[in-house]
């Protein structure tokens, strides 16, 4: 039986996980379940799979957690030093599904108690990639991807031949607003923004898909995961969603990983990985599908791309800058203090006025994380004056 830990249970990826975990019945036991503060939802679902432990991390709702939990035997925590403990207690398996940087010490937590670490939790690896990779190479522990992009690179790589592969290509959706001008999209509301077309998602990454930030941090995350250089990792747009990614060969061959847009078949992969498990997906309709489209993003409407690429490109301390400022950016929107195109606007200014040295431990992108998060915020302040 595996036992698997689950930060961020509460979540569109934690769901998808407990769903394939729940259908599976006997071969995992939960370990550790971790939410910020929806008490309700982890309560539920840590006295429905008998965790040992329940913890939200903020603390204010530790005692409504323990009232809920009350007579289960089901130990509860809160506050982030909690969460670090969920992540360290003794498991095979866990699942990074925090969203955003706030999973950054909780994921290293996990990577260096060992086992397999499941990366859906990207901004961490954008912002402090170098920090992270290190510490699996000290601890041993086995980091595999769950975005459905790098779970198809990955299952397509041939990581004993590295130097064999061409190039990577990521597919991208295109977003809700694909086909929109950057004048329609000055007026996108949240409710427009969250609404992608093929994939189901959580508020950040779901704006995030739309301004195509996402694909931007994906390109660094592709180049933290992969030795590929970040200008052999091409972005393509494939509005159907279905080729969730491609590895060029130098002889021309491309391996294409394929599937329907439900998180919980990349989520599979790894917790069954180097097996196969069942889900309950239906086969792949490839006639009703009819075709597959091929475009190139457009960096003018999304800005987002370019400054990622950007980022990657100069290193050192602009992955964490570009991740903190569009956390905030995004966060401002959400609550429509800012509108959809100043995102990438606030993203960018914040990326102008701050260069610090390139962090080398998680305290000095913390540190980098923080500034960034302050400038885009006053910066947001200004957008509503
Ligand atoms: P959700 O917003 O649906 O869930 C986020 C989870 O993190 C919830 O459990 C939430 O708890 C918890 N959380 C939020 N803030 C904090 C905090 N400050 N400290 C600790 N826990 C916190 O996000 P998703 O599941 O969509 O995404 C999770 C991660 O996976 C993101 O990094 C995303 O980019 C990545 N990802 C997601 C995909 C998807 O299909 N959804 C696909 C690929 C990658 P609570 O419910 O209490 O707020």
């Amino acid at each position: 039986m595996k036992r698997v830990s689950i930060l961020g249970a509460t979540g569109s990826i934690g769901t998808s996980t407990l769903d394939l975990i729940e259908r599976d019945g006997d071969g995992f036991q939960i370990v550790a379940v971790t939410a910020n503060c929806d008490v309700e939802r982890l309560a539920a679902l840590a006295i429905r799979t008998r965790a040992e432990l329940a913890v939200v991390a903020d603390e204010t709702c530790l005692s409504a957690l323990r009232d809920a939990l009350q007579g289960t035997g089901i130990e509860a925590g809160g506050g982030s030093e909690a969460v670090l403990d969920a992540a360290r207690r003794d498991c095979d398996w866990t699942m990074s599904a925090i969203v955003g940087c706030a999973g950054l010490r909780p994921t290293l937590a996990a990577i260096e108690r060992g086992g397999t670490v499941v990366i859906a939790n990207k901004e961490p690896l954008v912002s402090a990639g170098e920090v992270i990779l290190a510490a699996a190479r000290q601890s041993g522990a086995t980091l595999l991807p769950a975005d459905s992009e790098h779970n198809a690179i990955f299952q397509c790589f041939d990581a004993q031949r590295p130097g064999t592969v061409r190039r990577i290509i990521l597919t991208a959706s295109g977003g809700p607003f694909r086909q929109w001008t950057a004048e329609r999209m000055r007026d996108v509301t949240p409710e427009q923004a969250v609404a992608h077309p093929n994939w189901s998602m959580g508020a950040k990454i779901s704006v995030d898909s739309a301004t195509l930030m996402n694909k931007g941090l994906e390109l660094i995350e592709a180049a933290r995961l992969f030795p590929v250089p970040g200008e052999r990792i091409e972005i393509v747009v494939h509005p159907q969603s279905v080729i969730h990614s491609m590895v060029e060969y130098v002889d021309g061959s491309i391996l294409a990983q394929l599937g329907p847009s439900d998180m919980r078949v990349p989520i599979a992969h790894t917790l069954a990985w180097p097996e196969r498990m069942a889900t309950p997906m239906q086969p792949l309709d490839f006639v009703g599908i009819g075709r597959f489209d091929f475009e190139e993003p457009d960096p003018q409407r999304f800005p987002a791309l370019r400054l990622a690429r950007q980022a990657l490109e100069a290193g050192g301390a602009r992955p964490a800058i570009l991740n903190a400022a569009n956390e905030i950016a995004v966060a401002a929107f959400l609550e429509r203090r800012i509108g959809f195109l100043e995102i990438a606007a606030i993203v960018a200014d914040t990326l102008d006025c701050h260069d610090p040295p390139a962090p080398d431990d998680v305290d000095a992108v913390l540190a980098i994380d923080g500034e960034a998060r302050r400038i885009a915020a006053a910066r947001v302040k200004d957008c509503v004056a």
